[in-house]
């Protein structure tokens, strides 16, 4: 088990850590700061600094195969530290930043459009969300303008805690159909966007929505009779 720390505090960039185990498939720390691909947010990238002065290069986070355990995957050719080792784990932060903003953006998204979200992914600059939604009933420009003043009212964002039983009772919290909650830890985080969004998600997001930055919408683009993919982009 890996200590998630990104779950408590996105804003966290580094972390000191003690090495588990490591092989070229990827480093097990007993805590990280570093997020696993997931919930249609890639992993992080960064660095891990060795006491000796030795630096190993992080190209992308991924999920092992037990529960919070999280793989730093190193760049090929790396050497690998020794378990037990102690460990500063930091993050390419100017990336995890971008892609926290743009999460977080994808929940307004979520929440201006009508209709299930059947797919979602988010990268560094872009993201997207596919609804299942009839035929022309979205507007790029009418998306964009309303997103952008959610942003700018700066609605508060922050994790609350339910259990599996009250997440049974209100089915209608999970709006993505292709990815639901992970379950059986008697517990789900929700994402609350304050007077604004509620959903299930273990991704990572920014305090504010005004730290998003202006967003303009792409591209609508037709992936079905009822799957529309909308796509965003930062405008600046
Ligand atoms: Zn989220």
């Amino acid at each position: 088990m890996t200590e998630l720390l990104f779950r408590d505090d996105g804003y966290s960039r580094s972390c000191a850590a003690l090495a588990v185990a490591g092989d070229p498939r990827g480093i097990l720390l007993d805590r990280t700061v570093f997020y696993p691909t997931g919930g249609g947010q890639p992993g992080d990238t960064g660095v891990l600094r060795l006491a000796s002065g030795q630096e190993i290069a992080i190209i992308d986070t991924v999920k092992g195969e037990l529960p919070d355990e999280v793989l730093h995957i190193p760049a090929p050719g790396t050497a690998l530290p020794e378990p037990g080792m102690e460990i500063v784990a930091e993050i390419d932060w100017e990336r995890r930043y971008r892609l926290m903003r743009m999460h977080t953006c994808l929940h307004l998204l979520c929440s201006i459009v009508p209709g299930a979200v059947t797919g979602g992914q988010v990268s560094d600059g872009r993201g997207r969300l596919d609804f299942d939604v009839p035929g022309s009933s979205l507007d790029k420009e009418a998306l964009t303008s309303r997103l952008n003043a959610l942003i700018e009212e700066g609605h508060a964002v922050g994790p609350r805690w339910i259990t599996d039983e009250e997440l049974e009772a209100q089915p209608e919290l999970v709006r993505t159909m292709s990815v639901k909650p992970p379950r059986g830890s008697g517990r789900v985080r929700l994402m609350e966007i304050s007077g604004v969004d509620l959903q299930p998600c273990g991704g990572t997001h920014v305090r504010n929505t005004a730290e998003i930055g202006r967003v303009v919408v792409t591209k609508i683009e037709n992936k079905g009779r009822q799957n529309r993919r909308v796509i965003l982009a930062f405008a600046e």
